[in-house]
């Protein structure tokens, strides 16, 4: 029997990097399925000015961000309102949220508690884009791990994609520190299938289970062929070896109320 993932990571429109993904595509799919799913589009694609998206990925982040914040905080409500006006079924509506180098958060803070699932993501580190050294990208990511085991995200989600992908390291101590702050601040790690690092993975799937941390399963959806996906989870699961007896106490699901909200309950 299959077992029944709840994905919590999920792209639209709204995400630059989507492409064929659609918040109403995912309307059709809740009310014509069972699938329980959370929408997780990327804070500062709304945040950051409609002519600069990628704003936070570049040096003038700082100066874009004070000059945009009520704006950006605006464009982020009426994302919910019209993300909520769609939402039935087992859609959940979460984000991926993205903080300033400096950790301030780039969303209205005071809304982050309505939402079903709020992911973390390391995703702009100055010192990797100016191709710093090994130990100056790490101090800074470190920075925003902890920063998001403070703000108290539910998920760190693809814990080492950006340094793995741009040819840093991440290597066991590393792997380690993660879970122990994830153990700390009640942070669940992600596996996700978008880009894949097996090795890692498995790796920090046997760490985190060894000092309690949850797992979250992410297919980070930017096309449709990747949404529902979970053979590469379940793969990492298996190779990791966690007993399939155990996934639903070690996988971390959003709250049943949420649930039972999202399905009209
Ligand atoms: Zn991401
Ligand atoms: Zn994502």
């Amino acid at each position: 029997m299959s077992y029944e993932f709840i994905d919590v990571h999920c792209h639209s429109e709204y995400s630059c990097c989507g492409e064929d993904v659609t918040v109403a595509g995912y309307g059709d799919i809740a009310r014509t399925t069972s699938k329980v799913f959370a929408l997780t589009d990327h804070s500062a694609h709304s945040f950051f000015p409609p002519d600069r998206k990628w704003g936070l990925w570049s040096d003038e982040a700082v100066e874009l961000f004070a000059g945009c914040r009520e704006a950006g905080e605006q464009r982020i409500r009426d994302y919910l309102v019209h993300v909520r006006s769609v939402q039935t079924g087992g859609m959940l509506i979460g984000t991926e949220l993205d903080i300033m180098p400096d950790g301030r958060v780039i969303y209205p803070q005071e809304m982050l508690g309505g939402l079903d699932v709020v992911l973390g993501a390391v995703h702009a580190l100055p010192t990797l884009r100016h191709k710093r050294p090994q130990a100056e990208v790490e101090d800074e990511f470190r920075f925003q791990v902890l920063r998001f085991g403070e703000i108290g995200v539910n998920a760190l989600v693809h814990p080492f994609r950006l340094l793995l992908g741009a040819g840093y390291e991440a290597d066991e101590a590393l792997v380690r520190w993660t879970v122990e702050v994830a153990a700390d601040t009640g942070m669940a790690l992600e596996i996700n299938s978008h880009k894949q690092y097996p090795d890692h993975d498995v790796s920090m799937v046997r760490i985190a289970l060894d000092r309690g941390v949850k797992l979250t399963v992410g297919t980070d959806a930017h096309r449709w062929c990747e949404f529902g996906d979970f053979r590469y989870h379940t793969a990492i699961l298996e190779q990791a070896g966690v007993d399939r007896a155990v996934w639903d106490d070690v996988i971390w699901h959003p709250s049943v109320p949420a649930l039972m909200a999202a399905a009209g309950g």
